[in-house]
């Protein structure tokens, strides 16, 4: 079968249908995403799940613009989809002799709120133990400890795609699951593809822009098909684990036996802690957790909460890939998660590569994209995703 089409988008994760929204929105009518196994098969479901600015990311003057652009679309996010993008309210804990570290917070926090603007959910505030241990009783050995709460949004991550994808659906945009994309070739004035579904039945077709969201497979897939990669890229590997419901009604944000962040939160009705970070260069097909894994988080959760959690206690655990251009020298927690994108042209368009990336802020960056696909085609539409209107009401 041979098909033409304007815009190819590769892989659905929230990029892909962010992509596919955004041209929708925009009154592109014949755009078609391959995903090769169901939507969401990769990171886009194995992620922390929170809609945030990324308080910690603070840390580095040149994320602040990021940490913005995080808070404003969370807002966003909160109003257009409601029913799953949800506020929560996070505890850090921090020991009262500790001077210097409640006053590194205090800045931290405050500066947050300050970006935030009129996105702000609510102001930090310092809270009592009575009052932390009311929202978690997990805090139960903190008593000599002071608690800055503050406020971020949480989401299905895997249900936020599949929204994002039936909104593009309804504006007319095609999705393709179990469609996988196993060749791309250069016909100087189009790009041709090549794509095989589970029933083995091959389809090819021809589009003048390609937008690769292959996340953690983007350089692979450039490769096997002789293409250069605009953008050395590695893998991180990130673990979570699932317990029962643990009686939290706000999240914690503590620190791991090495020092590193971690969370521990309410998650539909179990709680979820995570994550660790890890370097991965094996096949992103085959993530899982290790046992070293596991212990890291619950040696972590012992050494900040002073309580032992049995390994029998984990309902599931599960793992995602961060795909993130290389910074020489730096560690991997502080690798920035801002994205990039690399284009190769030809006669008509371009096959447009995208790198890093966060859930919070797909949609800024899908309009990015949108907005280069429509200067090069010499189409005017806006974005409308920041409007509810084009967006599928919830079944
Ligand atoms: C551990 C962890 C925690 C995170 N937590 C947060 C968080 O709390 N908040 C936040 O904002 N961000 C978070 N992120 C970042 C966020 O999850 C990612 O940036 C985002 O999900 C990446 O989406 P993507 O669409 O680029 O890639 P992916 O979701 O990986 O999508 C790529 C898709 O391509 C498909 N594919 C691969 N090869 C082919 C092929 N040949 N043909 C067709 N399809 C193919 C895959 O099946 C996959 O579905 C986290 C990331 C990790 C790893």
């Amino acid at each position: 079968m041979k098909e033409k089409t304007p815009v190819v988008i590769l892989g659905g994760g929230i990029h892909g249908v962010g992509v596919l929204h955004d041209l929708c929105s925009r009154g592109y009518s014949d755009v078609s995403l391959f995903e090769k196994g169901e939507l969401a098969n990769g990171t886009s479901s194995q992620s922390t799940k929170l809609i945030h600015g990324g308080l910690r990311y603070l840390e580095r003057p040149s994320q602040i613009p990021l940490v913005y652009e995080c808070l404003h679309e969370r807002s966003l996010l909160l109003n257009l989809v409601p029913d799953l993008v949800k506020p929560i309210e996070l505890l850090i804990p921090v020991h009262q002799k500790k001077l210097v570290e409640l006053l590194k917070i205090k800045i931290g926090l405050s500066m947050y709120d300050f970006l935030a603007g009129r996105s702000l959910i609510a102001k930090h505030k310092v809270l009592s133990f009575e009052e932390a241990y009311e929202r978690a009783p997990l805090l139960k050995n903190k008593t000599d400890y002071r608690f800055y709460s503050y406020w971020d949004a949480q989401t299905d991550d895997k249900e936020l795609v599949k929204r994002v994808a039936e909104s593009a659906r309804n504006l007319g945009g095609k999705v393709h699951e179990f469609s996988e994309v196993f060749s791309i070739k250069d016909q100087k004035n189009h790009w041709e593809l090549k794509i095989r579904d589970s029933k083995g039945r091959e389809t090819h077709v021809e589009a003048s822009y390609v937008i690769n969201c292959l996340g953690p497979w983007a350089n692979d897939f450039l490769k096997n098909n002789n293409f250069s990669v605009p953008y050395k890229a590695e893998n991180n590997k990130g673990v979570h684990l699932l317990f029962e419901d643990l009686g939290l009604q706000s999240g914690l944000l503590l620190k791991a036996v090495d020092q590193r962040i971690f969370f521990v939160l309410p998650w539909n009705g179990k709680t979820l802690v995570g994550t660790t970070e890890k370097f991965f260069d094996g096949n992103q097909n085959h993530v899982t957790t290790s046992l070293a894994e596991k212990e890291y988080l619950l040696d972590s959760l012992y050494q900040s909460l002073g309580i032992s959690f049995a390994e029998k206690k984990i309902l599931r655990s599960f793992a995602g890939l961060r795909w993130l251009v290389v910074e020489e020298g730096r560690s991997l927690s502080r690798t920035s998660r801002e994205s990039a994108w690399g284009t190769q042209k030809n006669q008509n368009g371009f096959v447009l590569t995208l790198y890093g990336g966060k859930l919070t802020s797909y949609r800024k960056l899908c309009e990015k994209i949108g907005n280069l696909v429509s200067k090069s085609a010499g189409v005017s539409a806006p974005t409308k995703t920041h409007l509810r209107e084009f967006w599928k009401a919830p079944a």
